[in-house]
């Protein structure tokens, strides 16, 4: 089913502010008409972000949900890859990282991946409430504080937000876990990890982040979108430890799977 009220409404509104856009209104006048489209878009039932039926209570159906790739649960209980045997993967037994434990929701896969895409780059920041209620539903709650992976400044500048600390936030809540937005900082703005072969992740994030809150004693779990290498990861957790964190643990929403 379909939600052709929600669609055609919201569509010819957002007509009309493109079509303001166009014609030059003022800066004024076109953000008093972005404001309305947000209200709009709240007062009106959402549509499904994946197969567009509509539903009540978020941006997700309750089949798409069911529908997700979900991460099989056997899975490295370091690093969090799917294993076919054994407890810790191979990678994690020759080299153990410096975080304790990866804690991942759904294998990087479609529509996992489109989803993120469109949280992080097509401003869907709606879907941060799915992203941080799937998270904080996955996750053991043995931790004091949690602590979003940070952005530098020139790329929070770029995109508007950082997707880690909003999906972190509804975690926190969900939990009753303190949040520690601005405990760690990365000073460094270096090419997205993605745009890297593995090899040079671990060189590329060496050295990036600062951490400025005192962590003694605290079991911290550090949020963020996807997990790959765990390079990040890796050096966060050493930074945290050093400002005296007892564990660091990961918790992602989405894992990469070799294929
Ligand atoms: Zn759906
Ligand atoms: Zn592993």
């Amino acid at each position: 089913m379909v939600a052709p009220m929600r669609s055609e409404k919201i569509q010819r509104f957002e007509t009309l502010v493109s079509s303001a856009r166009t014609r030059q209104l003022s800066n004024i006048a076109s953000g008093f008409l972005n404001q309305c489209l947000k209200f709009g878009r709240a007062l009106l039932p959402q549509a499904c972000q994946l197969c567009g039926a509509e539903c009540a209570d978020g941006p997700l159906c309750a089949p798409c949900t069911e529908d997700l790739p979900w991460l099989p649960p056997a899975r490295c209980a370091v690093c969090a890859v799917p294993l076919t045997s054994g407890e810790i993967c191979g990678a994690c037994l020759d080299r153990p990282p410096r975080f304790d434990r990866a804690e991942a929701v759904f294998s990087y896969r479609f529509p996992v991946d489109a989803l993120i895409h469109a949280y992080k780059y097509g401003g869907r920041l709606a879907l941060a409430r799915p992203l941080g209620e799937a998270l904080a539903q996955h996750v053991a709650r043995d931790v004091d504080v949690i602590v979003p992976m940070p952005l530098a400044r020139g790329r929070l500048a770029e995109r508007g937000f950082n997707q880690a600390l909003e999906i972190a936030r509804v975690a926190a809540n969900i939990t009753g876990i303190a949040l520690l937005p601005r405990a760690c900082r990365k000073v460094a703005d270096t090419p997205p990890q993605a745009a890297l072969p593995w090899n040079e992740r671990p060189k590329n994030v060496r050295r990036v982040f600062v951490c400025d809150a005192d962590l003694e004693g605290k079991r911290v779990a550090v949020v963020d979108d996807v997990l790959t290498t765990g390079a990040t990861l890796n050096e966060i957790a050493r930074v945290l430890r050093k400002a005296g964190a007892a564990s660091v643990r990961g918790w992602v929403i989405a894992r990469t799977v070799p294929r």
